[in-house]
């Protein structure tokens, strides 16, 4: 039980933070994009010691999805609560070296090939995600990315789509308009 909070706490805390936060404010919202990709700062200052108020909201609101995942782990007996809770602390741990590369952190050879047999994200894999916002999504496992990008492109091809349908809408609409008042 131990094993299998602390696994979940980390994978389902990942996906559900990826497609219920991280993509969403990438596609909808500002406060993620205003904070952590803010390049006026360095990321290891806004991610690990800013104290802005909406900097530790954005931080904060990217950990609800693994503490609400925690919670009832910690209700099902002592072993399943001491694993969920390794795993929000290994969280936590993660979200400060994936912020390293801004100091220099250089992965070792031997730590990039675990990492990337247990696809995990690597300091310089989120390094990209601040270089691009639109690639590597996941806060801690790489197959989260794929699909992350694929919703994406899916939902800003149908934004796309219906923001030329309206506009061809209202092209009609004028023209339509036009030929009522040269009529008249
Ligand atoms: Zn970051
Ligand atoms: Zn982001």
């Amino acid at each position: 039980m131990f094993f299998v909070s602390l696994v979940i706490v980390l994978v389902v805390g990942d996906l559900a933070s990826t497609f219920l936060y991280h993509v969403p404010q990438h596609l909808w919202f500002k406060l993620h994009l205003r904070t952590h990709h803010d390049r006026s700062r360095s990321y290891w200052d806004h991610a690990v010691l800013s104290k802005d108020p909406a900097v530790m909201l954005d931080g904060f609101l990217g950990a609800v999805p693994y503490l609400i995942i925690a919670g009832p782990l910690c209700l099902l007996g002592t072993w399943s609560a001491v694993g969920a809770v390794l795993g929000l602390v290994l969280g936590q741990l993660h979200v400060w070296w994936r912020h390293t590369t801004d100091l220099g952190w250089v992965s070792p050879p031997w730590l990039v090939r675990l990492c990337r047999a247990l696809a995990i994200v690597l300091p310089e894999d989120h390094d990209g995600h601040h270089r691009n916002p639109d690639v590597e999504f996941g806060d801690i496992f790489r197959f989260y990315d794929a699909p992350a990008r694929a919703f994406m492109k899916s939902v800003r091809s149908i934004q796309r789509r219906r923001r030329t349908a309206l506009r061809r809408l209202e092209r009609i609409r004028a023209l339509r308009l036009m030929r009522t008042t040269q009529r008249a």
